[in-house]
């Protein structure tokens, strides 16, 4: 794989799970690495292992639903690295609720960071590389519940339909500026996210703790949960060269469940 030797990426979200391992992966490519996050004791852990892997990193505290926090973290990020070349708009939060109870606060709250807080880091990012006069990548979380919408994850599904929406649209209109924009769809990744999700459930449906996300990961034609690792792999090829002639696309990777 061509690589990303001193390029400068930002991931969002980066404090653990899946956004902690892209990072990771994004700095054993060769990338330097901004780390934003709304929790700094997470970031600081996070920002020392890529210190031991030799590659320059910085911290910002932002909330994604912000949008002059996303912005604010893209100018610290070009100002404290010397250049900024990949976006990752990773951070996002799940909701558990069968449609017949879910109330209006949690939708708005859930939109606001898992829509809002992409297209913030998408339009940051791209003002970013048009100002820099060069060419740059947007990759951000989408989920095979951005391809089938899911039983009790009904409005998280949603939102992870809309993210492929803005992926198809950013990447037509800013494709003129040799800026790609990408989705990555994991599938069932042991994250804490994971660990919310299936203690809603039982609360809702009363099946056992760890029931759930047993049942789910049984259903995997590969035969294993997937890992941070399985999704920094795809992501790191988005941020690479050798993804240079795609954009707009939304690919899954979760191991064989959901099926395009
Ligand atoms: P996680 O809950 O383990 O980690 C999320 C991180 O985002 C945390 O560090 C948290 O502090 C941060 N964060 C939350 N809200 C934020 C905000 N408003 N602003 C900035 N940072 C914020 O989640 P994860 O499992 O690592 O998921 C990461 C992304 O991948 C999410 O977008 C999620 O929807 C998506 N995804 C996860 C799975 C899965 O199985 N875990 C599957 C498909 C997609």
């Amino acid at each position: 794989m061509k690589n990303i030797n001193d390029k400068v990426a930002l991931v969002t979200g980066a404090g653990q799970g899946i956004g902690r391992g892209i990072a990771l992966r994004l700095a054993s490519d060769g990338a330097d690495i901004a780390i934003v996050d709304i929790n700094e004791e997470k970031m600081a852990a996070v920002a020392s292992e890529i210190e031991n892997l030799g590659r320059k990193v910085t911290t910002f505290k932002a909330d994604v639903s912000n949008r002059d926090e996303v912005y604010a973290a893209v100018e610290h990020t070009q100002n404290t690295l010397g250049g900024f070349d990949v976006m990752v708009n990773n951070a996002g939060i799940a909701q558990v609720n069968p449609i017949a109870d879910v109330e209006p606060e949690e939708v708005s709250h859930i939109l606001k960071i898992n829509i809002e807080g992409v297209l913030w880091g998408i339009q940051a990012a791209a003002a970013k590389f048009k100002a820099l006069g060069h060419s740059g990548k947007i990759i951000n979380a989408s989920s095979i519940a951005g391809h089938d919408g899911f039983a009790m994850l009904g409005v998280y599904s949603a939102t992870k339909f809309a993210i492929r929406a803005l992926t198809q649209a950013s990447a037509k209109e800013y494709a003129s500026d040799g800026i790609t924009v990408n989705a990555y769809c994991p599938g069932i990744v042991g994250t804490d996210m994971w660990v919310t999700i299936d203690k809603r459930f039982s609360e809702v449906t009363g099946a056992a703790i760890g029931e759930t996300y047993k049942k789910f990961v049984d259903g995997i034609a590969l035969g294993r949960s997937e890992t941070p690792d399985d999704v920094a792999s795809l992501v790191s090829y988005l941020a690479s060269p050798d993804s240079d002639y795609v954009t707009g696309q939304a690919i899954i990777t979760d191991g064989g469940i959901v099926y395009r």
